[in-house]
């Protein structure tokens, strides 16, 4: 900044007449007790004694202290900090009141040059137009003649320190402005003081929020690990509703309702001390259509944070939060994705702060959201693997309930034969033989239906195709299940390509499905086709439900949990599927009329 007396000199007010010569000393003396006052940081007072000084050391009617201002609406401006008037002169009423913001654009004049670091010297009449007429309405009992002297430091323009007088004419000396001028510099030292220690502490406030939040996020992060349940899930959100200082903090659970389309449903809910989600609350946010929603929606889908107050919402979303039993002022919702999929949000409502989230608390919220995530991963992985041991108890309590069954024929018949094989005839002896052979096998097919379940789960089943007759396998297949004339085989002779004894397995449970849950005609087609035949194994029974057309393929679970069969294990159709496949083939289920058909195709 130019030294003011340079300054008014170039301004041709410099060449006042010589002051009295007490009077710079009473003005050093004045800026040595300024020095000291705001060197001792005695904050607003120190200002105000400054003034006090510069005023009695001056001798003008007013002193005052002004301070820029960036208003985002009234534009650049300023505002007066502090005033002292001579004892006796009555500052207007109003003077306050228009000083609180005053645009720079009211007043050219004084801004071009106190903006350029000089000083600025005028009588009320050397002015013009506007700022003439802002003077003369507003001020013109205390100003006639104003000296104004920017207060800033290495460029910044902060404000201005004006000394004013009732009459007009009054001269400053080059001196007395230098003195003043330095008296502005350490006032603007003073301010930038200020602002520093304003900046350091809003910026200890907000390290110690932080580490609340952290605190807050390893506490939440703690029992969403460690816990199971709901009560986790209640306690974690607690700990970071406390450390937000929200009113209400929630977990809410994305659904698809197939009238509603998606929903959002609440799950868990705490509330500050002394308030409460209420059951009116608890039912209006129960289940609603994220149609109803569609700003936050679109934040939360697409993985961002959604932070509103309600008055920046619009609409129908507006309106859904004016209409809430309990009206809340500001939220922020943050997207829970599992894998890739939005599952919920969790968020934080504000009863009565607009408030604002910076960006170093979204990332911790986002955090918080991340861990709920995992914890609603391992809740389910874990009800998974409960389903599955059970399952599997009734998996293991089916496959030894269908092998107990032959074998204690088995395990009977052969004790008899034991006990007085010459009691049984020749004819009786070969039947119980046939009867121990028969119920043998059974066994050992189921046995190999286990094995190729069990080794398909590790990729371990082999196959070796060669060229085989289709129709005699079939009949070996259908003999040992149907008597004669029972079932009809049609169509020509064909080969295919496939393993002898996986096509025999297949072709087992085939018929004996068709004879244990089929309808009383049973029918096999052939069909040879161009690179793929078709063994079609049908009857007219009820057949399977639509739904569950695909399911039956699933192992263990669909036979007995779905369709209701007690006594069956439910592989036979899954290992069938996986041998065909591996052969290069497919096996399906179709409705054909009344027809049921179990179609498998296999390379030709
Ligand atoms: P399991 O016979 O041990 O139950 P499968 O995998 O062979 O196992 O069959 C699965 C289920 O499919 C059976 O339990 C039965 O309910 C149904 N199913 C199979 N074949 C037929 C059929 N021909 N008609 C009606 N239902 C059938």
């Amino acid at each position: 900044m130019r030294p003011v007396s340079e300054t008014l000199a170039a301004d041709g007010r410099g060449e006042a007449p010589p002051p009295a010569a007490e009077r710079p000393v009473r003005i050093e003396r004045a800026v040595a007790v300024a020095a000291s006052t705001l060197l001792a940081d005695e904050g607003d007072d120190g200002i105000d004694r400054v003034l006090d000084v510069l005023l009695e050391a001056t001798n003008t009617d007013f002193v005052f202290l002004d301070r820029n201002v960036h208003d985002p609406e009234r534009g650049f401006g300023f505002t007066n900090v502090a005033a002292r008037c001579r004892p006796g002169l009555e500052l207007p009423s109003q003077v306050a009141d228009i000083f609180t913001f005053v645009p720079w654009s009211r007043l050219p004049h004084s801004r071009q040059r106190l903006e350029e670091g000089r000083a600025v010297a005028f009588t009320v009449d050397e002015l013009e137009g506007a700022e003439r007429r802002f003077y003369r309405d507003v001020v013109e009992t205390v100003t006639r003649s104003v000296v104004k002297l920017p207060v800033g430091r290495r460029g910044r323009w902060m404000g201005v320190l004006g000394f004013a007088r009732t009459e007009a004419g009054h001269r400053w000396s080059d001196d007395d402005l230098d003195l003043l001028g330095t008296v502005a510099s350490l006032i603007a030292t003073f301010w930038e003081r200020q602002e520093l220690d304003e900046a350091r502490s809003t910026s200890m406030a907000a390290m110690a929020r932080r580490i609340e939040m952290e605190h807050a996020l390893a506490e939440a992060g703690r029992m969403l690990l460690l816990g199971h349940g709901e009560d986790s899930l209640r306690q974690a959100l607690e700990a970071l509703r406390r450390a937000t200082g929200a009113s209400f903090a929630f977990v809410n659970t994305c659904e698809d309702d197939p009238e509603l389309g998606p929903v959002i449903c609440s799950h868990v809910t705490v509330a500050a001390p002394g308030l409460v989600a209420t059951a009116a609350d608890w039912e209006y946010w129960r289940r609603v259509p994220w149609s109803r929603l569609p700003t936050a929606y679109r934040q939360v889908a697409q993985g961002r944070a959604f932070a509103f107050t309600i008055d920046e919402l619009n609409g129908k979303e507006r309106a859904w939060y004016e209409q809430a039993p309990t009206r809340i002022r500001s939220e922020v919702k943050i997207p829970i994705f599992i894998g890739g999929d939005l599952a919920g949000i969790i968020g934080f409502s504000d009863l009565s702060r607009a408030r604002t989230w910076d960006r170093q608390d979204l990332l911790l919220l986002a955090t918080a959201a991340r861990m709920v995530g995992v914890f609603w991963d391992r809740m389910r992985a874990k009800e998974t693997l409960e389903k599955l041991v059970r399952s599997k108890d009734e998996f293991v309590a089916a496959v030894s309930h269908e092998l107990r069954t032959p074998l204690t024929a088995v395990v009977g018949l052969a004790q008899e034969l034991r006990s007085d094989l010459g009691r049984f005839s020749r004819d009786e002896l070969e039947e119980f033989v046939g009867l121990i052979a028969d119920q043998a096998t059974e066994v050992a097919h189921i046995v190999e239906d286990l094995l190729v379940v069990a080794r398909a789960d590790i990729g371990q089943v082999n196959v070796a195709p060669t060229r085989v007759e289709i129709r005699p396998e079939l009949e070996r297949a259908l003999a040992a299940v149907f008597a004669d004339g029972e079932v009809t085989v049609v169509g020509d002779p064909a080969t295919v390509t496939a393993d002898p004894r996986r096509l025999r397995q297949i072709l087992r449970n085939l018929s004996t499905n068709a004879r244990r849950y089929g309808g009383p005609r049973v029918e096999v087609r052939v069909r040879p086709g161009d690179g793929v035949t078709i063994i079609e194994v049908r009857d007219d029974g009820e057949g399977i439900p639509p739904e569950l057309r695909e399911r039956i393929f699933e192992p263990y679970r669909t036979a007995h949990d779905i369709m209701g069969q007690p006594a069956s294990v439910g592989l036979g159709l899954t290992v069938s599927r996986q041998l065909a496949r591996l052969m290069d083939g497919d096996l399906v289920y179709l409705r054909d009329g009344s027809w049921s058909v179990f179609r498998l195709t296999l390379p030709s």
